[in-house]
């Protein structure tokens, strides 16, 4: 069992830079937890803590349920990938991967044994002969990962390993580091910034924000359940729309007033809502839920705004349309191939049955 358990855990650097705090974490046995956020959130400190590279200040760090926050890194039986791939330049790939095992006084023959094992689940076999230098960046990156595969590790930590990658490469490397953990089933932790590397590969997801964890989930449940406006923002792309406004109570309904826009908001969110009446409060949205043209009629809970159009941006499969809607801005994504012109005034229908609210003082979910 290597479930990794964080609790409490505080880190500061100097006075004023509270990396993390508070921070509580519960991974698994076997479970790929994404650790995701925008830069100096605190992720990549966490994973150092979990690693034994950096001290906890306050806290505890436990590791297969024994506490490691006085155990060396090199004793607390993980392996960490990072972004830099970090190869030993005038060793070849065979001895950057063998090297760890060597260190640990493995048998030679053990090593061979896995050193070949791994390269096999690579894909490298070919290029256990080269030196990082006669490497593309894809296998260099094959190579820090069979690095850390031959130790056989309970835990496999990776720091951004992929940003160093182009684009269709980063998504290859993304599906094969999936499989080996399909593979391997050995507890992970993976940091990224990148929302979609996170939904695409984490079991679960850890958000952060400014040393905070801001919501622990599996992908799907963020994106439709965000706990908070930042949560619900950082997820997705496009990003999601966020319109400010209050409710309104009229005789027999509840009505967002954007104070040019009003939507009368479907009856399933009045219990949620009806402790908000007269006050300011923002109202999300995400792209495909607003809808141009393809607004089909069995959507019930729905509502049309009048909308121009501001920017027009095709994708091929689909098309980003940036729209001015009363005081706000818009985007909508559809997959319609009639695309309108700029500055043309269109029809939007919204489908409200997939809306956010929140608070626009602590901007936490009202629903
Ligand atoms: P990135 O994606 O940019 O790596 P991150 O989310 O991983 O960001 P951290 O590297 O954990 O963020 O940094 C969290 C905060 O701690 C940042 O404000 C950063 O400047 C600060 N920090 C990190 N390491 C140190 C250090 N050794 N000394 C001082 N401040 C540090």
């Amino acid at each position: 069992m290597a479930t990794v358990e964080l609790k409490n855990v505080r880190k500061t650097f100097g006075r004023n830079v509270i990396a993390v705090d508070r921070l509580d974490l519960e991974v698994k046995d076997k479970e790929f937890m994404v650790l995701v956020g925008p830069s100096g959130c605190g992720k990549s400190t966490s994973l150092r803590m979990v690693a034994g590279l950096e001290e906890v200040d306050e806290g505890e760090i436990s590791i297969g349920g024994k506490l490691v926050n006085d155990v060396p890194a090199k004793d607390r039986d993980i392996a960490m990938v990072f972004q830099n791939y970090a190869l030993y330049p005038h060793m070849t790939a065979y001895q950057n991967m063998a090297f760890g095992l060597r260190l640990r006084k493995y048998p030679q023959a053990e090593i061979d044994k896995r050193v070949r094992e791994a390269a096999e689940i690579l894909g490298i076999s070919e290029l256990l002969h080269r030196k990082p230098k006669a490497l593309s960046g894809g296998e260099s990156q094959r190579v820090a990962v069979g690095r850390a595969i031959v130790r056989k590790p309970k835990v496999f930590l990776f720091d951004e390993p992929l940003s160093n990658l182009d684009a269709k490469l980063r998504v290859q490397m993304r599906a094969e580091i999936s499989k080996l953990h399909a593979r391997l089933k050995a507890t992970t932790i993976y940091v990224t910034h990148d929302q979609l590397e996170a939904m695409t590969m984490g079991e679960r997801i850890a958000v952060m924000r400014d040393g905070l964890l801001q919501q622990v989930d599996q992908p799907l449940q963020l994106y439709h359940k965000p706990t908070n406006k930042f949560v619900a923002g950082f997820i997705g792309s496009p990003t999601m729309n966020f319109i400010e406004g209050i409710i309104e109570k009229t005789e027999n309904s509840l009505v967002f007033d954007e104070g040019l826009l009003k939507i009368e908001i479907p009856s399933r969110y009045y219990k949620s809502l009806n402790r908000y009446i007269g006050k300011p409060l923002i109202f999300g949205l995400r792209p495909e839920e607003v809808h141009y043209l393809d607004s089909a009629e069995y959507r019930k809970e729905t509502a049309e705004i009048p909308a121009t159009v501001d920017v027009v941006e095709p994708m091929g499969n689909e098309a980003f349309l940036h729209l001015i809607a009363g005081k706000s801005r818009l985007v909508a994504s559809t997959r319609t191939s009639t695309l309108p012109q700029m500055g043309e005034k269109i029809k939007l229908t919204l489908d409200l049955s997939r809306a956010h609210f929140f608070d626009k003082e602590t901007e936490v979910s009202l629903l």
